[in-house]
């Protein structure tokens, strides 16, 4: 038997209500904040990814599905939403276009790490990309938004962690003052904090190691830092927050693995699903359209992971949606019932009717058994006595109730029935 690879999920037929239902909402959501759609391809050229993610992240170092194409060119299976979207507003110059560009994604995402619960390998994130303005005011907006999804789907335990990380001028002098705290407790730590050491010293902040936490507990606060339009930008998302009564903790350690970040920084994380417990994680980039080669534009955003947005829902007994089920069964007892279902069953369909009806010739009690285990709606019983009078059964599932409705009127009546 071929396996499927591992870190990676199928979504069977009987649990993707549960995805249409995040993805309903989502996007719901994202319409009222006036955020549109933008898709991307599923690989890119690697070099966006190198110059866009960094070639000092967990990402660009160990987690991307690069290979060469036929063409001899390298390929990069998106390890992350992002990029690819910078890409497409330098490439399609919506530059142009009335500012600010509010954009949502819906993607897979490929990165090979070490599959636990709540890390695969293939994973969907929804994500927000709000182009073109520099104003805290944008910050606050995508933290709002990815509150609203949560709001929405009744989730009260995650906590808006904050943070931030400054501007490639302040984050310099940190970044010494905190190498310099480290270096001589370098031995204690792990061996990827060790690596991070020279080359991306602030994402040793980051590290789930108990040691490594240990030391950076300790550790001067990038907060302390901050030039003055750093400090004024982040003094005034708080600001903001504190006016919307939105409750959140200022945290020096949530710095987040990519390099594109400047200023603010942001999770939500939940304490219900494990050790990957943040959902949606965000923050600034302002110098990432230029690093891959676009005039600069500020830019704010965020990436949500569906499957551990789902795992947080599960976990809480919150609503994943209802399965779906057939609003009418036919159980055809004769050969004449047989004939004239599939053409019943096609008109309700035409009004927006889920209609099911036996595909596997059995008899009538096992038709009766499917229609209470798949849980239909209701049933419609067509024998060889209900032909000769010229109507058929109705039973309505949920009370026990039966009618006998003529069979001229049997579509309008279901119709009435299924739609109330
Ligand atoms: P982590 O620290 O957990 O590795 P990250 O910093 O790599 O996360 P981001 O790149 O910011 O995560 O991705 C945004 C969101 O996507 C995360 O907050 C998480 O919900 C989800 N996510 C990231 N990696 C995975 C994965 N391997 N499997 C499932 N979900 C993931
Ligand atoms: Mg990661």
């Amino acid at each position: 038997m071929i396996n499927i690879p591992k870190g990676t999920k199928d979504v069977l037929p009987q649990d993707s209500y549960k995805w249409h239902f995040v993805e309903k909402t989502v996007r719901e959501v994202a319409r009222t904040f006036c955020a549109n759609e933008i898709r991307t391809p599923s690989f890119e050229h690697t070099e966006l990814f190198l110059r866009g993610v960094g070639d000092t992240t967990d990402i660009v170092n160990k987690e991307m599905y690069t290979f060469e194409d036929k063409g001899g060119r390298s390929i990069t299976l998106k390890p992350e939403g992002t990029a690819g979207v910078a890409r497409a507003f330098i490439e399609n110059s919506l530059y142009g276009n009335t500012q600010p560009t509010k954009m949502y994604y819906i993607t897979p995402v490929f990165r090979y790490e070490k599959p636990q619960a709540g890390r695969l390998r293939e994973h969907h994130q929804f994500g927000i990309e709000y182009y073109g303005a520099t104003s805290p005011s944008a910050d606050v907006e995508v933290m709002m938004l990815a509150k609203a999804i949560f709001d929405k789907f009744g989730v009260g335990n995650l906590v808006l962690n904050i943070n931030s990380i400054g501007c490639p001028v302040c984050r310099k002098e940190y970044n010494s003052a905190l190498k310099s705290y480290l270096g001589s407790r370098l031995n204690d730590m792990c061996p990827t904090c060790r690596e991070r050491f020279e080359k991306n010293p602030l994402r040793i902040l980051d590290c789930k190691e108990e040691g490594c936490k240990a030391i950076t507990k300790e550790a001067p606060s990038v907060l302390d830092y901050l030039c003055d339009e750093c400090k004024a930008h982040h003094e005034s998302v708080c600001k903001q927050l504190n006016t919307l009564g939105v409750n959140y903790v200022v945290n020096p350690h949530i710095v987040r693995g990519l390099d594109y970040y400047t200023r603010t920084v942001f999770e939500f994380i939940s304490s219900n699903i494990g050790a990957q417990g943040t959902v949606c994680a965000g923050g600034r980039y302002n110098n990432l359209v230029e690093q891959v080669g676009g005039k600069p534009c500020p830019a704010v955003g965020f990436g949500m992971g569906i499957e551990r947005l789902l795992l947080v829902l599960e976990s809480l007994g919150l609503s994943v949606g209802e399965e779906y089920k057939a609003d009418v069964y036919f159980a055809p007892v004769c050969d004449k019932a047989r004939e004239i279902t599939p053409a019943l069953a096609l008109k309700l369909r035409s009004q927006g009717i889920a209609v099911d009806y036996d595909i596997m010739d059995r008899g009538f009690k096992p038709q009766i058994k499917y229609a209470n285990k798949t849980g239909v709606r209701y049933m419609v019983i067509l024998g060889e006595d209900e032909i000769a009078k010229g109507v058929a059964g109705v039973k309505d599932m949920q009370s026990g109730e039966q009618v006998e409705v003529e069979t001229d009127k049997l579509c309008d009546y279901l119709i009435s029935k299924v739609k109330g």
